[in-house]
């Protein structure tokens, strides 16, 4: 990665655009100095700006990375190479381990009383009624219920997506409602990881770059990005995929990439809403063995959204959810999961009658 080249084609561009650096700046919403660094190649953007700065200059991601413009023929050749340098050449050099999962004291989730009102002109809607829920060790949860019974809104406001009306989230010990706004972003990077039906993945990066993507914003040192991403590929039957770009690959490939993703920066906690949503037979069992594999191997603490029995099975725990309330619990005991998934379907089948719950 050539910095001196890629400043004098941002400084190139900047011009072509009619901009001083000042107005750049000011876009970006940051000093003239910052600009002026980079011009001189003394400095690269932050990767927060690359987005920005490229959508301002009218330019790629790579032409950006590259320092010059792309052209259509050799776009696959110019832009692999490219970004591997970059995202291999971008991090420092000190080890770096998986922080042991057993030195904070604190649950990793505890919700109390959580409540969710969505008032719209003539109607409020309680989406999420009074939840209380406390996840201490290594576990895989299932949050089950049918369509619109609350299951998302509950997610995503642990995701901290979405503000709960009442109630309190903590993660990790910390009240997410005293996190400012600014430093959301950062928390959710520190302690969560995503993996949605949507599979989220950058187009314009291969496989191993959507996942090294991930360490990087996490300043994971470079030694230990590609051995991560190379186990934990392995693992994950990916290998042959990871200089593929997600379109390349199936849909199954893609969300075992979204999985590795969220797994290589071992987050507090995984978030997964409807992860199989998309997916074929084979492709979803394949999927939900990944979480419980990261559960056992990697200690992961996994909470997934579902509304379907065979992936609940997977769990280890099930809360069933029913008009935004919590209506059951299940716990896996030392039963094989075939007895489990009966378990599931017989607390299915009470609930749409109306209970009594056997909890
Ligand atoms: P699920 O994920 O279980 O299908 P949701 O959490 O998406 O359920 O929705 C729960 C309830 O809240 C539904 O009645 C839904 O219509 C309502 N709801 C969800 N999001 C919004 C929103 N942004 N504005 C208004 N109502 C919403
Ligand atoms: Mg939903």
């Amino acid at each position: 990665m050539n910095q001196i080249k890629i400043g004098n084609f941002i400084a190139a561009r900047r011009k072509a655009h009619g901009m001083t650096q000042s107005q750049l700046a000011e876009k970006l919403g940051i000093t003239d100095k910052a600009v002026s660094k980079w011009e001189t190649g003394k400095s690269m953007p932050d990767l927060s700006l690359f987005n920005p700065l490229c959508d301002l200059l009218e330019i790629t991601l790579n032409e950006l990375l590259l320092g010059e413009f792309i052209s259509e023929d050799n776009l696959k050749e110019k832009s692999n190479q490219v970004l591997f340098e970059v995202i291999t050449s971008w991090l420092g050099k000190d080890q770096w381990e998986y922080p042991t999962q057993f030195n904070n004291p604190h649950n990793v989730l505890k919700l109390q009383n959580l409540k969710k009102v969505y008032n719209t002109e003539n109607t409020s809607t309680l989406a999420v009624n009074n939840v209380s829920l406390e996840v201490s060790k290594g576990s895989f949860i299932g949050i089950m219920g049918a369509s619109g019974s609350g299951k998302s809104t509950l997610l995503n406001m642990i995701a901290t997506i979405d503000k709960a009306t009442s109630g309190i989230i903590e993660i990790s010990g910390q009240n997410i409602a005293e996190i400012s706004d600014e430093d959301l972003s950062a928390f959710r990077r520190e302690h969560l990881g995503f993996i949605f039906q949507e599979y989220n993945l950058l187009d314009t990066l291969t496989i191993y770059e959507n996942i090294a993507l991930a360490l990087t914003i996490k300043q994971s040192p470079k030694e230990r990005v590609k051995h991560t991403i190379y186990e934990l590929a392995e693992k994950l039957e990916i290998s042959d995929v990871l200089s593929k770009f997600p379109y390349e690959v199936s849909g199954g490939q893609r969300q075992r990439c979204a999985c590795a993703r969220a797994i290589a920066v071992n987050p507090s906690l995984i978030l997964a809403d409807e992860p199989t949503g998309a997916l074929d037979s084979h492709s979803a069992k394949q999927l939900l063995e990944t979480l419980v594999m990261f559960r056992r191997d990697y200690s992961a603490k996994i909470l997934m959204v579902t509304h379907d029995a065979f992936s609940a099975s997977y769990c280890d725990k099930i809360l069933f959810m029913q008009d935004g309330e919590i209506k059951a619990v299940l716990d896996r005991e030392e039963e094989n999961k075939h007895t489990f998934f009966a378990n599931i379907l017989d607390v299915m089948a009470r609930l749409t009658e109306g209970g009594p719950y056997v909890l």
